[in-house]
C-alpha cells in the first residue's frame, strides 16, 4: 500500500512515501532511500509479522526504524552536512541516531529536558 505524509526537515518540507518495491523502481534492493533533491523519503511499508523465515519478524519496527534513518539523513543534509562530510556521511552514525534517538527522547523527556 502507498501513503505518504509530509514532515517539516529544519524548514524544508518533505514527503515521506510508505511503499512496497514493486510500487516505485528506486525501491529495488533497497529498504528506503532519502532524495535530498527533490525532498523525498522513500520506506518499504510493513505492517506485521514476516512470513519469510529468512526475514526479521517485526516488520512494523524495521519499518519506522528505515523511516528515522532517512529522516537522519534528511536533517544532516538540510543543515549543511552534504557529500563534503565525511562524518555525516557515515551510515553506521546516522543508523545509530535512528536506533537510540526514541530512548534519548523519552530519557530526555524523564529529566524534563524537553
Ligand atoms: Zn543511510
Amino acid at each position: 500500500m502507498y501513503t505518504q505524509r509530509k514532515v517539516n526537515i529544519l524548514g524544508t518540507e518533505y514527503t515521506i512515501t510508505m511503499c512496497h518495491d514493486s510500487e516505485d523502481p528506486r525501491m529495488v534492493d533497497a529498504d528506503g532511500f532519502c532524495d535530498e533533491t527533490t525532498h523525498e523519503i522513500f520506506a518499504e511499508t510493513y505492517n506485521g509479522e514476516s512470513e519469510n523465515p529468512n526475514s526479521k519478524r517485526n516488520l512494523l519496527i524495521q519499518s519506522q526504524k528505515v523511516v528515522r534513518h532517512e529522516i537522519v539523513h534528511a536533517f544532516l543534509h538540510e543543515s549543511g552536512l552534504a557529500e563534503n562530510s565525511f562524518w555525516a556521511q557515515n551510515e553506521e552514525l546516522v543508523d545509530w541516531i535512528a536506533i537510540q534517538g526514541p530512548k534519548i527522547w523519552k530519557a530526555w523527556k524523564e529529566a524534563g529536558a524537553v
